[in-house]
């Protein structure tokens, strides 16, 4: 396997993404020491090799760099900003990354009370699932300093394959709305070939091969087309967090006066889905939706 790497990480959030990102730095040598509030994923963790700490503080007392995972911008701004944060207790070597998907004007003006305090963060987002985190095939975009970038480099490695350094404070998060918003519309275009097909008769696992050999091909078809075709609502991206990528999405376009039709209508058909109930399925059940409108009622069984 790869070379053992020497650092100390402070890890913050241990959910779908965070737990198989901190055991790959496990892997790559790296010590990692561990903070989330609910008591099981540390102790996973710990059952790997990581060090369980009480706090985010904790995690990152002795920490080169502390890394957070957490689900939006108010867990983000209490774990870095709040008492028990990196604000008051710096990380030792003063380097914050944030590999969430949150706000980019948050990110900047955290990224400004930091440096205040001589503390670097980087906003540095994900693509790639739970099956990218698992594999450390993650693409990550990173904002901020370039010496920040070139120091988290190594830790990064340890996580992705796809790593760029894209920009200025904010610049990574801006990237990473964009990704998601091609995202939710490609689910949406799915959606709309799945039940367009069904209708017409065409065996859709047959359908979906032969789209992937040409240009209509997509990620999402690729590995979330099973699981729509199949009705398998199982959560890896949750619909509840994709609508709040819409969301910020929304926010930006709305203040830099950017028309997003598109955007605006998938947003519309996953809050039908929370509506109805499915805010913790996968994104891909977003084909509830229009087994509803079809009135094709499906149960998982159905496959
Ligand atoms: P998740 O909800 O599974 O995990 C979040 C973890 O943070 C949980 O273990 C939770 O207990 C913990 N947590 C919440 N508040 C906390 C706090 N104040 N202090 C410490 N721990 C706290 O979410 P996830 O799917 O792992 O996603 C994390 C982030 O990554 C989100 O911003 C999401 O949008 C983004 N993302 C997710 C995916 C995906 O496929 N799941 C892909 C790319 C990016």
């Amino acid at each position: 396997m790869g070379r053992k790497h020497q650092g100390n990480v402070g890890f913050i959030g241990l959910g779908t993404m965070g737990r198989e990102m901190a055991r790959n730095l496990l892997e790559a040598g790296f010590t990692v020491h561990v903070f989330d509030v609910v008591p099981a994923a540390i102790d996973a963790l710990v059952a790997l090799g990581a060090t369980a700490a009480d706090s985010p503080a904790g995690a990152a007392r002795d920490a080169d760099i502390a890394i957070t995972m957490l689900p939006d911008t108010p867990q983000v701004e209490d774990v870095v900003l709040g008492p028990a944060g990196f604000l008051a207790n710096p990380p030792r070597g003063r380097l914050v990354v944030d590999m969430s998907t949150i706000s980019p004007v948050a990110v900047q003006k955290m990224a400004a009370t930091l440096q205040a305090a001589g503390i670097q963060l980087l906003d540095a987002p994900v693509s790639g699932g739970p099956v990218g985190a698992k594999n450390a095939t993650l693409s990550i975009m990173a904002g901020g300093e370039a010496e920040a970038f070139s120091r988290a480099r190594p830790f990064f490695e340890a996580m992705g394959t796809t790593i760029h350094h894209v920009g200025a404070s904010g610049a990574g998060q801006a990237v990473k709305l964009c990704n998601q918003l091609i995202c939710g519309i490609n689910i949406q275009a799915i959606c709309e070939a799945l039940a367009l097909g069904r209708a017409l008769g065409v065996e859709l696992g047959q359908l979906r091969q032969v789209l992937l050999g040409g240009s209509a091909a997509s990620w999402m078809l690729d590995k979330l087309g099973p699981a729509m075709i199949a009705g398998d609502d199982s959560a890896g991206f949750r619909i509840d967090l994709m609508l709040k990528d819409l969301r910020l999405v929304q926010e930006q376009a709305l203040a830099l006066s950017v028309p997003l039709p598109g955007t605006a209508l998938v947003t519309s058909q996953y809050l039908d889905a929370r509506a109805h109930g499915e805010g913790g399925n996968g994104n891909q059940a977003l084909f509830r939706v229009y087994d509803r409108m079809a009135n094709q009622p499906r149960s998982s069984s159905d496959a």
